[in-house]
């Protein structure tokens, strides 16, 4: 049963995506059999019962489409549609006299619907598979399998059909896609230049860049509604022809219209020259101008195409720190100059949109810097959770990203003592291949900003050819923004956080102390991860040798050996201990024999594999761990550090000195069945070899 169920599910999926070349050989195979045959006097049933299967299966499949459910992709259903409406477009063609028969004409058109409709790559595939078709139809029905012109000349008209159509759908959806993008385009551009006027951006901010565009266009639209308000009410209470706020391009160039409320049909679009007309003398003059009794055609008012219908003229200056921002103009048909009281309503709509300016202005930049301050608190919360290095460097270089976008960035440390750089870590193009390098204390920007404690380059700007932020071989290319931050820590600089983008001008005065900020943290950040990594270190190892402490090696111990039991392997432990070492201090003093233990730790550290642990144990004894070591082997390196030791001279201030050391081995589980067994055993052989005259090594009989 189960199998049965299994297999009907197989060809169910099989079957999927490939119903319209199951409908064609259907096709086929009743023209074979000639289903299609015969003058269409009435309806028959064979072809009933064909229409009711097509009808059901493309059903089916359509609504499949229309529901978007299907796994295989939408493209592969197009496929199965397409060959479905061909096969019914050549079936109905058959029963109206096949090939030769008037009908056929529709075949044209079908091609060319499919090949633009029917997502890509299947309008290509459907094109073909109706050239296809109508091969089969050709050999099948036709009953003319020798004369092969009607079918080449069919077969070229239905590859014109669709390639034509496939080429003028694409051509079409390029051009009506460009004129979109060139739409939003002028629009994002409009809503740039009047927030400029505005005075609502100064330069990108650490808001990034979506969230500005989008805070900044919804000022500018407040802005508008309060402007256009004012000047409706203007308008009605003062009866005037056209009310206009003009306000001056970022250059201070000319003037543009900002909003607007008018009677006339014949307003001009602007932007009109900042010393025109009537206009331009209010800005010229910094002062109201009152022109009354005009003439009709004065043709002083810029506003307007040609010359005006209106008698009188009131400017008004929006001042702004000593220059003239704008213009707010009114004009009236009928001969009534303006009231000294009018101008004065002027005035007080005009401070009125001033507060409102004012008002955006400060509520943008309140925006900005609640974001700004969300982000680096994010910042500042992921760099306090991250526990490592690693971990504090992630942290800052996603905080750098929300807060300036950007397509490189590293981190780089710098050690006094070997006076190098170090690029510890490096994201984005070409991250990999300056992961890692280091370089000596060079001119490089990097370089310089540790050593000046100062962000570099001052503008932000680079140019490889004249920049270098590393070394002059491995130089960052195809970047116009960078900007490299001190990670300082008190006074000093522990390296730097490198940013870099391709786009000019992407870390300008408005974003870089919000870096500076981030860099700052950063820096306290990873002192604080190394200052953890230390102390870690000194818990676990010995001042003098740098060798594992007791209590860390018996941890270690306890690890191995649960290893050793559980994969049956072998363990062995060395004990070392100087001979006679009481008297290498009573003779040399005790710094000698402080030299002596550490050139033992180092000679043991350096002698034993990568897996062996070498700890001290206190005094002037030492224990070596050996992983999957059997009894001979341990022996045979416990000799070596013998000889070793043996053969070192130390010079003292009493002349040369040489001391020898006595090693005892033993290996779980030969020896011992646990840790302290194992100590147990080694300790024994230890005293053996003490016993045994010293300057030996000895394992448990
Ligand atoms: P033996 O051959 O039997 O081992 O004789 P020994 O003199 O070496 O005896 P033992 O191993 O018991 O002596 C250990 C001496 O090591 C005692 C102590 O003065 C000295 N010692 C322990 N810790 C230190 C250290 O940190 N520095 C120095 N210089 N000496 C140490
Ligand atoms: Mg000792
Ligand atoms: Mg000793």
């Amino acid at each position: 049963m189960t199998t049965l169920v299994h297999a009907a599910l197989t060809f169910r999926r099989t079957v999927r995506g490939s119903y319209g070349f199951l409908a064609a050989a259907a096709f086929l195979v009743c023209l074979l059999l000639g289903v299609f045959e015969g003058p269409l006097e009435r309806l028959r049933l064979e072809h009933a019962v064909v229409g009711v299967a097509w009808l059901a299966i493309f059903g089916a499949r359509f609504a499949a489409r229309w529901k978007k459910e299907e796994a295989e992709g939408p493209a592969w259903i197009d496929l199965e549609l397409g060959l479905l409406i061909l096969v019914a477009v050549h079936a109905a063609i058959q029963i109206g006299g096949g090939l030769a028969s008037h009908g056929y004409a529709a075949h044209y058109v079908v091609v060319a619907f499919l090949a633009s409709f029917a997502r890509r790559p299947m309008g290509h595939v459907l094109v073909l598979c109706a050239v296809g078709l109508e091969v089969g139809v050709h050999l099948l029905a036709e009953d003319r399998a020798d004369d092969w012109l009607p079918l080449a000349l069919h077969a070229a008209f239905t590859l014109c059909f669709g390639l034509m159509s496939l080429l003028f759908t694409r051509v079409e959806i390029a051009r009506v896609r460009e004129v979109s993008r060139r739409e939003l385009e002028d629009e994002k551009e409009k809503v740039k230049t009047e927030s400029r006027m505005f005075r609502l951006v100064s330069a990108p901010s650490a808001a990034g860049a979506s969230d500005e565009e989008r805070l900044v266009r919804s000022s500018v639209e407040e802005l508008h509604h309060q402007v256009y308000h004012v000047l409706t009410l203007l308008q009605r209470t003062l009866g005037l022809h056209t009310c206009v706020l003009l306000m001056r391009d970022d250059d201070g160039d000319g003037l543009r219209i900002v909003e607007l409320v008018t009677e006339s049909d014949h307003i001009a679009e602007g932007p009109f020259g900042a010393g025109e007309g009537a206009v331009g003398a209010v800005v010229k003059r910094q002062m109201p101008m009152n022109l009354r009794n005009l003439k009709p055609g004065y043709k002083g008012l810029c506003y307007y195409e040609g010359p005006a219908l209106v008698r009188a003229f009131l400017g008004v200056p929006i001042l702004d720190g000593g220059q003239v921002r704008g213009v707010l103009c009114a004009d009236r048909i009928d001969d009534r100059p303006f009231t000294e009281s009018e101008e004065l309503a002027l005035q007080e709509a005009l401070a009125q949109v001033l507060r409102a300016l004012e008002n955006e202005r400060v509520f943008v930049q309140l925006e900005r810097t609640k974001r700004e301050q969300t982000i680096l608190y994010r910042a500042s919360q992921a760099l306090g959770a991250a526990l490592d290095e690693g971990a504090v460097i992630e942290a800052g270089l996603e905080a750098a990203g929300d807060i300036a976008p950007h397509d490189f960035a590293a981190i780089s440390f710098y050690d006094p003592d070997d006076r190098r750089h170090r690029v510890k870590r490096a994201i984005g193009d070409g991250g990999e291949t300056f992961e890692g390098l280091t370089f000596r204390d060079n001119t490089s920007l990097t370089a310089m900003a540790v050593k000046n404690r100062h962000y570099l380059p001052y503008r932000g700007d680079f140019d490889a050819r004249q920049q270098t932020v590393f070394t002059k071989r491995a130089n960052l290319r195809g970047m116009k923004s960078l900007l490299i931050l001190p990670l300082v820590v008190r006074e000093d600089a522990i390296g730097t956080m490198i940013l870099a983008a391709r786009r000019a001008g992407a870390f300008g005065p408005a974003i870089r102390p919000t870096l500076q900020l981030l860099a700052n943290q950063l820096a306290v950040s990873l002192s604080n991860a190394q200052a953890v990594k230390r102390l870690e270190e000194m818990a676990t190892t010995d001042g003098l040798t740098g060798c594992l402490n007791k209590r860390a090696f018996l941890e270690e111990l306890d690890r191995k050996l649960r290893s050793a039991t559980r994969f049956g392997r072998q363990l062995s432990l060395i004990v070392t201990d100087i001979d006679h070492f009481k008297s290498v201090n009573d003779t040399y003093g005790h710094a000698t024999g402080d030299v002596v233990i550490k050139e033992l730790g180092a000679l043991l550290r350096r002698v034993k594999r990568e897996t062996d642990i070498v700890a001290r144990f206190g005094g002037e004894e030492f224990c070596v761990l050996c992983e999957e070591t059997d009894t001979e082997g341990a022996r045979l390196l416990a000799e070596r550090v013998r000889e070793e030791l043996g053969g070192t001279t130390f010079q003292t201030e009493l002349g040369e000195l040489r001391v020898t050391a006595s090693l005892g081995v033993a290996t779980y589980p030969e020896h011992a069945d646990d840790g302290g067994g194992l100590f147990e055993a080694s300790d024994k052989a230890l005293y053996a070899a003490k016993h045994g005259g010293r300057n030996q090594v000895c394992v448990p009989e």
